[in-house]
């Protein structure tokens, strides 16, 4: 599909009475499992614009032509509809302002919050990395009735492995440094860290079905819980307000 083709869907997209402004903005991104699809402009627009995808071949050279056209056409939409409301994406930030940004992003990195975070991300990613095949193994030497076991299992891993990615990027996003100072900045630092209490809950009960279930691996799961907990406390430390914060649909 041509940029102009993208471009001219974007802008006529019309978004339903139906949908819930901004849902997006503090969901998990895991649509897949997501109960508010139907009312989601991003996810619509996601599913509008691969509908017109030719090809979702990844080896097929106009699938990289189509996701090329589609980033350049996105970025183009968003900067005319920015430049309608006064913002010119295109200004450069000065010596001054770059410096003052690379030292905000170091800050961030270096928060021990975020550096927790982190490591616990790589820890899950290596542990699952390392024991997938192993956990094969044992689901596939099961007897039949314990089907529903296996699915837990598989469940509980699905879950694991997707939050450990979330839940890094969520704290990192809140603590941003703010820029202005403004309410709608401590807004989003406790949306932000709300998901990512929600993904360290949901984190814990998935490690305490694999724990129930996998007693083989005992030790490593319990020391899960236990950084997950201390996340969770620091979390909570660091933004006290985030699980009053109301998120538009999950908490209506
Ligand atoms: S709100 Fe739901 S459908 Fe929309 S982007 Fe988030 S997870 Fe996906």
């Amino acid at each position: 599909m041509k940029k102009a083709d993208i471009k001219k869907l974007l802008a006529d997209f019309k978004t339903s009475g139906n949908n819930i402004p901004g849902i997006f903005n503090y969901c998990d991104y895991w649509c897949e499992r997501c109960p508010f699809t139907s009312r989601c402009s991003n996810f619509q627009v996601g599913e509008m614009l691969d509908e017109h995808q030719a090809s979702k071949d990844l080896k097929n050279k106009e699938f990289w032509i189509n996701y090329a056209n589609l980033l350049a056409a996105t970025f183009e939409f968003i900067r005319d509809k920015m430049a309608e409301s006064g913002f010119d994406i295109m200004t450069l930030p000065t010596v001054e302002e770059r410096e003052q940004m690379d030292k905000d992003d170091a800050e961030t990195e270096n928060d021990p919050l975020s550096i927790e975070a982190h490591e616990y991300m790589k820890a899950c990613h290596d542990w699952c990395e390392v024991h997938f095949d192993e956990q094969e193994k044992i689901l596939k030497s099961r007897k039949l009735a314990e089907l529903t076991i296996n699915h837990a299992i598989e469940d509980a891993f699905s879950v694991v492995t997707w939050y450990s990615t979330l839940i890094p990027a969520k704290i990192s996003r809140a603590l941003i440094k703010p820029l202005t100072g403004e309410v709608v900045e401590k807004q989003d630092a406790d949306g932000s860290a709300k998901v990512a209490l929600s993904g360290i809950d949901r984190s814990i009960a998935a490690y305490t079905v694999l724990y129930e279930h996998l007693s083989e691996y005992e030790d490593d799961i319990l020391r899960f819980l236990v950084t997950l907990s201390r996340l969770k406390e620091m979390v909570l430390a660091r933004f006290p307000d985030a699980p009053a914060y109301h998120r538009p649909g999950f908490d209506d």
